[in-house]
Parts: structure tokens; sequence; C-alpha cells
């Protein structure tokens, strides 16, 4: 299992263009996704999310009008102040709204610890979405891959579903 973030950027990187095949790989043969989620949930299971905290470094995370409310609950201050201090608009959708975020990651974050855990958005909740649900892995897989380099459960779960499937690239070793 490679936890270290530095590691798993370098070898992410690399293998880039062979996790690009992987995913035509998995769209020509079908795969199920509950395989590939019960074995990343107990990557998951293995993996101190606390140790790490890159996804609150590098997401984008949309916040819906009541989960806007939640935060002001949990924080006890007016939901015009989690807007105003805490949101940016969403480039994409400028109706909607995204948590603001620093040089060292989300509004929220301190050191590798979310302040509002209890009332995180959804977003935070789901990720890295490989808990067993609605998603088929063809709609999953091509933004799960964007995450291997960035996130330790993503691409442990990435490797040992490779050698699970007998997958073998042809383009790039490491
Ligand atoms: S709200 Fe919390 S879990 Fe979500 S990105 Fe910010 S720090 Fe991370
Ligand atoms: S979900 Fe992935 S990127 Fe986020 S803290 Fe856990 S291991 Fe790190």
């Amino acid at each position: 299992m490679v936890t270290d973030l530095v590691e798993i950027r370098r070898l992410g990187d690399i293998q880039e263009a062979e996790n690009l095949e992987f995913r035509r790989y998995l769209t020509a043969h079908h795969r199920r996704i509950e395989e590939f989620q019960t074995l990343a949930v107990g990557i998951e299971r293995q993996i101190d999310c606390t140790a790490c905290a890159n996804c609150c470094l590098h997401s984008v995370v949309s916040v819906s009008q009541v989960e806007i409310e939640a935060l002001a609950t949990y924080l006890d201050v007016n939901r015009e102040e989690v807007v105003r201090h805490s949101t940016d608009p969403d480039p994409e959708a400028p109706a909607r709204r995204i948590l603001k975020s620093k040089k060292d990651g989300c509004v929220f974050l301190d050191g590798n610890l979310c302040t509002v855990y209890a009332a995180r958005p959804k977003a935070c909740r789901d990720f890295p979405h490989v808990t067993p649900g609605s998603h088929s892995l063809g709609a999953r897989v091509s933004s799960l891959c964007r995450w291997v380099s960035l996130c330790p459960i993503l691409y442990n779960a990435f490797e040992s579903y490779k050698h699970r499937v007998g997958f073998h690239p042809h383009l790039h070793k490491v």
C-alpha cells in the first residue's frame, strides 16, 4: 500500500497514459462496479484520512443553500456570514456557490482536520465516491482517474483492481 503523497503524485503522473488505457479497458469489458467498490472500501478502511487531507487541499466543493444553512447552524452564525466569509461564486455557474479555497486548502481546513466535519457538504461526505451506491463505474471512472495521483485510497484501489482483473498495460510500465 502506498500512502506517501509525494510518491503517489509521482506514480500517478507516470501512470497517466496507463490509467487512460485502463479506463478504456473497463469500458470495453463492461466490468461490474461492485467488485471495484468492495475492493476500494476495503482499502478506505486501511487509510487514515486525517493523515492526508489532500482532497481538502485540491477539491472544488459545491454547496447548496441547504448546506449553507447547515454550516450556519453548526457555526452558530447567520447564513449571510457563511456566504460572505466562506463561499465564492462557482466560476462554472455563478448562481451557485463553492467553498472558498485558500493557498493551504479549503477555508474550513485546519491542519489536516475539517473544522465543520459534522456539517460538511455532501460532496465531502461522498468523496472519494467508492461507497456502493447509485453510480456506475463507467460514469465515475473518468472522474475517479483524475484523482489517482492525489488520493491514496483511489491510487491503491486502482492498482489493486488492475491486478484483480488481470489488466496488463501496453503503453507504459513503471
Ligand atoms: S468542508 Fe471540510 S471536508 Fe469539505 S473540503 Fe472543507 S475541510 Fe475538507
Ligand atoms: S479521501 Fe483520499 S485524498 Fe481525501 S483524505 Fe482520504 S485518502 Fe486523502
